[in-house]
């Protein structure tokens, strides 16, 4: 049974703290493969998102020494556009159907899939559109992110993790919830958004090549 990470967000932009959080859970998890998953509409966030077609390109720069390595279907990082492509708000229970139906015609029937969450989307999880069947389809696994703590959950989150909380992953498809460490690395979108707009120096929190991006297509400006 391969063990294939799912790493969903809006990346707008990717920064170091997403590809942390990619390192530190193949490693601590044990996967095979991780996937970033572009989110095509965040239906959470209210603001005006970048086109996904700009946020897939910043994507495609910064795993570029993943991806050149071999082709997408090997890699250890990869990157599956589903999202983007699908129309309506993107619901992840939506995504991980697809991925399940997907796979069912191929050898990946029995995949173990693992949704990787930081802890601010951990808490938010019981928001989510049909948040309670998600788990039929995927473990997930959360890490702490900088200050956002993971004591103190919201009600209905603390019971699913009642109930499906482990100390390390089962060899199962789906199902549990496990825990997992990694540095703080003290970098948001947003965060990183408002310093370009401030023409701040960024070169540490993005990869080069993604900032020459930006700056080429001028994103972020106002
Ligand atoms: P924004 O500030 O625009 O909301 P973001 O920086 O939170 O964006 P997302 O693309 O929304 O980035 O995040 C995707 C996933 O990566 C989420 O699960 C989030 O918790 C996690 N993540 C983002 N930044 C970090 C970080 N610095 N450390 C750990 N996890 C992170």
């Amino acid at each position: 049974m391969a063990r294939l990470g799912l790493l969903g967000g809006t990346f707008d932009p990717i920064h170091i703290g997403h590809l942390a959080l990619a390192r530190t859970a193949i490693d601590a998890l044990h996967l095979d493969q991780l996937l970033f998953i572009p989110s095509g509409q965040p239906w959470q966030k209210t603001r005006t998102i970048t086109p996904a077609k700009h946020r897939l390109q910043m994507l495609n720069l910064a795993l570029a020494p993943w991806l050149n390595a071999c082709n997408n279907d090997q890699a250890l990082m990869g990157i599956d556009a589903l999202e983007t492509r699908r129309e309506g708000p993107s619901y992840t229970i939506d995504t991980l159907i697809e991925i399940r139906q997907r796979d069912a015609n191929e050898v990946k029937s029995n995949n173990s899939l693992v949704l990787i969450l930081g802890s601010d989307q951990f808490r938010n999880l019981a928001t989510w559109h049909r948040w309670d069947e998600l788990l039929n389809y995927c473990h997930i696994a959360v890490t702490q992110r900088e200050s956002i703590n993971l004591s103190d959950l919201p009600g209905p989150v603390e019971q699913l993790l009642q109930r499906h909380g482990c100390q390390t992953l089962p060899d199962k498809t789906a199902g549990s919830i496990v825990f997992f460490s990694m540095p703080p690395v003290a970098v948001s979108s947003t965060a990183l958004r408002r310093s370009l707009q401030l023409h701040e120096d960024v070169t540490t929190l993005v990869p080069p090549t993604v900032l020459q991006y930006i700056q080429q297509n001028k994103l972020y400006n106002s």
